[in-house]
């Protein structure tokens, strides 16, 4: 469930109207719904507690939507953060989550990001790789402390999707075979710089069937009693993020309460503290991005297109995953459906949002949201064909408050330097 919904014939974000924010604040402009990020993460908690999973720590994926504003509203309600760079630690720490409920991920990081992770002590660093876990333990050893890891595996399962988010095969560069894990871990009981605690997996994102995700974790299970079967003590298992969304013209996902009951079967008698890293299903359908209608330019053979304000830099998930959203005009006429290609006014072929879309004929300056922009959208915005970075706003009841406004021509321009010799 969302709170977008047509309120007196227009789309509305909770208690405010979709047009005062594009009047006030411009367009494109992405707006975020906070009982939205709020339902979502509370629904996925009651669900892990109710199955009897204990008091997990969900520990929201930043790259998700890491708006600060964002992180607090989720951290007030007890989430941690999964990040994957100082940027993400420091976001995660401004928005008041504590380090310790911090989780840093990542294939390749660094020795100046493991150094900052241990200075402002998060809770678990996942390492993904022998030697990203020995750079750990000589950043530990030379601060005089224990890198807390957690050992990243690959559970070589296909989690379907598409290939460019999907990581759990053997073949993708995430984390180490079942084999090489026990391996790691049992050297890192016995270095000095380390401390495992557990063993994570993520095969992907946007699964929308369980039953990938279960072979997955039944898979970790083995491991974990292997793994103490060998004397070794594992506390935690992170089960990483992957759930999907409902985008409107696919399968219903499977549900929370669903995940959590396969979970808890799958899990059942294995005594170990739960971790989870969801990004897209708290994020997704809390946020649209909202855009005004340029002109409708119609070919002679008749193809409509609706020429808008946003393009592929403000939201790229359908010119790079071929993702489908949901478009909804914020005042719909009524009458019969009208057959358009929605596009971006970029001189590239990609910057098509969707085509031969069947929508409530549309005029210039109509507004129209992008539904279920919440995740992977503003984060992956850029300033391609210099145009500004889209703003963001949070909603919360009849409020809102611009939480990251538009740049203006002279910051774009002030970022940049003359070189010397054109002075
Ligand atoms: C991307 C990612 C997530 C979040 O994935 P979602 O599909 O957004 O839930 C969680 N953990 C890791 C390690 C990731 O790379």
């Amino acid at each position: 469930m969302n709170h977008f919904e047509l309120e007196g014939g227009e789309l509305h974000c909770e208690g405010v109207a979709l047009s005062a924010i594009a009047e006030a604040v411009g367009t494109p402009v992405y707006v975020y719904s906070s009982a939205t990020l709020e339902r979502h993460y509370t629904v996925l908690r009651d669900a892990l507690v109710d199955a009897g999973l204990g008091q997990p720590l969900i520990a929201y994926a930043v790259k998700a939507n890491s708006n600060v504003a964002v992180l607090r509203t989720l951290g007030k309600l007890g989430a941690g953060a999964d990040t994957v760079s100082i940027g993400e630690i420091k976001r995660a720490l401004a928005a008041g989550i504590p380090a310790r409920r911090i989780v840093f991920s990542g294939v390749g990081k660094t020795e100046a990001e493991l150094a900052f992770a241990l200075d402002v002590g998060v809770g678990e660093i996942n390492v993904e790789s022998e030697p990203e876990m020995h750079l750990a333990s000589k950043v530990a050893q030379a601060r005089g402390t224990r890198a807390t890891i957690a050992i990243r595996v690959n559970p070589d399962v296909s989690a379907g999707g598409h290939a460019k988010i999907s990581t759990g095969k053997s073949e993708n560069k995430f984390g180490v075979s079942f084999s090489e894990a026990e391996r790691l871990y049992a050297q890192a009981s016995n270095n000095a710089g380390l401390k495992p605690v557990g063993v994570t997996c993520h095969i992907g994102s946007q699964i929308t069937d369980l039953a990938p995700l279960e072979e997955a974790f039944v898979k970790m299970r083995g491991l974990v009693q292997r793994l103490r079967t060998e004397g070794l003590s594992v506390e935690r298992l992170d089960l990483g993020g992957g759930l999907g969304v409902p985008y409107f013209n696919m399968p219903t996902p499977a549900t929370p309460a669903d995940y959590a009951a396969m979970i808890a079967r799958t899990m059942k008698g294995l005594d170990v503290e739960f971790a989870f890293e969801p990004g897209r299903m708290i994020a997704a359908n809390a946020g649209i991005l909202l855009s005004r209608v340029q002109h409708i330019h119609e070919r002679p053979e008749g193809r409509k297109f609706a020429v808008l304000d946003a393009a592929m830099n403000d939201l790229i998930r359908p010119a790079m995953y071929d993702a489908y959203h949901d478009i909804r005009p914020v005042k719909p006429r009524p009458g019969p459906l009208v057959t358009y290609d929605v596009v971006g006014p970029i001189c590239e072929t990609g910057d098509t949002f969707t085509r031969d879309r069947d929508l409530p004929r549309l005029e210039a300056g109509d507004l129209v949201a992008f539904m279920s922009a919440g995740a992977y959208g503003a984060v992956m915005s850029s300033e391609y064909n210099s145009r500004l970075l889209v703003p963001e706003v949070l909603v919360k009841g009849d409020e809102y408050a611009v939480v990251r406004p538009r740049p203006t021509y002279e910051d774009m321009l002030d970022r940049e330097r003359t070189p010397p010799w054109q002075l």
